[in-house]
């Protein structure tokens, strides 16, 4: 479908700016026909820029140009999401994102589950918890419990009960991310990690 440039007689759509690996939400810019075209034909996001009134190359003068990799049309053609690899920081202030606080978590609910875990460890004298008194126990025991739950993983992955597996799985997960932050590594750390040997 045709892009629909002209719905707010301004010949602008807004572009939404994502990672292609992370997911992460860069930054907002708005296209016309012309910008859309030059990204296109260089695989460099440029957008048309309101403030300076002319086609802007993002990273045109910091470097840190966004290489497209992928541009969807909205349901009704009226803007558009582009992923990218990022050369650099996207936002002018040095941050990888535009967003940056609200970017921070991008697991999901690993990621909030992380925040309780850290919270936990944070109140351990005056709040009792089952993570509380793990830390308590030390990292020893910690990696531990990991091996344990991996076992049962290993022993429920080898019948067809899925459920079990399930079941062990997420014990798995639970104890694995806090074994990660005993250790001082979050889910962005292994991310980083299995993102470095990408190809
Ligand atoms: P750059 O395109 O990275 O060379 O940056 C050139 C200029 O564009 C900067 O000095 C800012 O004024 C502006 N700029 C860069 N990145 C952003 C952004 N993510 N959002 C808004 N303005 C930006
Ligand atoms: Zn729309
Ligand atoms: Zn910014
Ligand atoms: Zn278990």
């Amino acid at each position: 479908m045709t892009i629909d440039f002209n719905k707010n007689n301004d010949g602008l759509v807004p572009a939404i700016i994502q990672d292609a690996t992370t997911k992460n939400v860069l930054m907002l810019g708005y296209m016309n026909q012309e910008a859309y075209n030059k990204t296109i034909d260089t695989n460099k996001v440029t957008f048309y820029s309101r403030s300076k009134k002319r086609l802007w190359t993002k990273g045109e003068e910091s470097g840190n140009v966004l290489e497209l990799v992928d541009i969807k049309n909205d349901c009704d053609n009226d803007s558009l999401l582009i992923q990218v690899h990022p050369k650099g920081p996207t936002c002018h202030t040095g941050s990888d994102t535009c967003w940056k606080e609200e970017n921070t978590s991008n697991f999901g609910f690993l990621s909030t589950l992380e925040n309780v875990i850290s919270e936990r460890v944070a109140n351990k004298e005056t709040k009792k918890s089952y993570v509380a008194s793990l830390f308590d126990k030390g990292i020893n025991k910690i990696a531990q419990k990991v091996g344990e739950e991996a076992v049962e993983t290993v022993i429920e992955a080898m019948d067809n009960n899925d459920d079990l597996f399930l079941y062990e799985s997420a014990d798995l997960l639970f104890h694995y991310i806090m074994l990660l932050q005993a250790k001082g590594f979050t889910l962005k750390d292994i991310e980083a990690e299995l993102i470095k040997r990408q190809k």
